[in-house]
């Protein structure tokens, strides 16, 4: 990683077993973001036991063990770069909290990587994935279609894969023009850093190629600040200090802000980041900072801070956009689940289902249905049974999206459409 490059948050969806983490495995591998002295304890192991050096394979161990982690840490960073950027993989294959942490995790992703096995063709995930990912934002996608060894890299498979997912993109109406499309073998390292021969007939971009042309993302700075709180410290000597990380904006020291929806504020003393004393900091930075006047009983994890003259919205009921993951039964209005959304976790009833959405076309599908279940795409009316601090998604999406959980799952992602004023 280098410090002067732009920083892009890549996520890698699709469905189970089409090759996210072998994909991972290979990128962070041909991009030597393996570090050296782990690679060398591998090889020394690996002839202490009489074997070769496998190095590749040690990588796919080590992510295994990393999901296994998983379970304590809820975003296993993944780091590497190209020529232009500096990428971090805010994926955690595998993990069950996927969609929650794409939504309320450190790392928002700039874009995605649809990793789409050849021999399978677009699955049930490869579809919700695509649907959450437009419903969250995402606007450019890397089609891998993986697994092009399995296939005996027929260009006529990777034909068919290529023209069911432009199907299924087009019907989400995804921007199909910027999706590109790429025949890989994560397992062989085909056309992911090095053109393959293996695959005489496709002449575009290899995976990294296509990375490192990916459109440059616009840190949020003009919009209003932004900062949801994520823990709040007493440190002597220096007082109340809550922590968070910028989403949007920026802030000074001397700046008045407001935490809502504690509905309290005051003047920004000092502002820390990485152990030093900052005059300013923007989004993607992770701060501690003293408000004058502010103790650790006046604000909690879950309050955002704005400037005093553009506080957070606090939102009463409002309006969302939301696509059902997964749900046992049906989800009728009265049902009131958990929402997650940055750092604030709030029960919050479904008041009413106001109109279900073809996924397949985006048309208005059925008004006011009785219910509403998993595959199913809704707009709904939802009141917080706490205040809880939104914004609308086309004002500032980093502040419009949560994720709805119940039974220790994810049920539902969602964009906040209108706020009810
Ligand atoms: P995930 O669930 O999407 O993360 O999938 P994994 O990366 O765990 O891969 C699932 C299985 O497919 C594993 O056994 C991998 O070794 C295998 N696999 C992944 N990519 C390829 C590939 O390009 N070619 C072949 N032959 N196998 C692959």
């Amino acid at each position: 990683m280098s410090a002067d490059q732009p920083h892009q948050n890549l996520a890698i969806i699709g469905h189970v077993d089409h090759g996210k983490s072998t994909l991972v495995g290979r990128l962070l591998y041909e991009t030597g973001s393996i570090p050296e002295h782990v690679i060398e304890q591998h090889r020394e192991e690996a002839e202490e036991k009489g074997k070769g050096g496998f190095e590749f394979a040690y990588v796919m161990d080590n992510l295994a063990e990393e999901r296994e982690r998983g379970v304590t840490i809820d975003i296993a960073h993944q780091e590497f770069s190209t020529d232009d950027y500096d990428f971090t993989i805010v994926d955690t294959p595998g993990h069950r909290d996927f969609v929650k942490n794409m939504i309320t995790g450190a790392s928002q992703a700039d874009h995605a990587v649809l990793v789409v096995a050849a021999d399978d063709g677009v699955a049930p995930q490869t579809q919700e994935h695509v649907f959450l990912a437009r419903t969250l934002g995402i606007e450019e996608l890397i089609v891998a279609v993986n697994k092009m060894d399995v296939v005996e890299y027929e260009e006529s498979t990777y034909d068919e894969v290529v023209e069911e997912v432009t199907q299924l993109l087009g019907q989400v109406q995804f921007n199909t023009e910027d999706a590109s499309f790429i025949p890989v073998s994560a397992f062989e390292g085909d056309n992911v850093s090095e053109a393959s021969d293996n695959t005489g007939w496709y002449d575009g971009d290899v995976l990294l190629e296509a990375l490192n042309g990916l459109p440059e993302p616009e840190p949020p700075t003009d919009a209003p600040l932004r900062l949801p709180i994520q823990d709040v410290y007493t440190i002597s000597g220096i007082g109340t200090v809550p922590v968070g990380r910028i989403e949007t904006g920026v802030m000074n020291t001397g700046d008045s802000v407001s935490f809502q929806p504690s509905d309290v504020g005051g003047e920004v003393k000092t502002i820390e980041m990485h152990h030093e004393e900052v005059p300013e900091a923007g989004p993607g930075d992770n701060v501690g900072f003293n408000v004058r006047g502010i103790g650790k009983d006046d604000i909690r994890r879950g309050d955002v801070v704005g400037p005093a003259d553009d506080p957070p919205t606090v939102v009463d009921t409002f309006q969302a956009q939301i696509v059902v993951m997964q749900h046992p039964s049906v989800i009728t209005a009265g049902y009131t689940p958990v929402f997650h959304a940055h750092t604030a976790q709030v029960a919050g009833t479904i008041e009413s289902i106001d109109r279900k959405i073809d996924p397949s076309s985006g048309e208005v599908a059925d008004d006011e249905p009785d219910y509403i279940q998993s595959g199913d795409a809704a707009v709904v009316t939802i009141r917080p049974q706490k205040p809880l601090s939104l914004e609308p998604s086309s004002d500032i999406p980093e502040l419009g999206s949560f994720a709805i959980r119940d039974m220790g799952q994810t049920i539902a992602a969602g964009k906040v459409l209108e706020i009810d004023e």
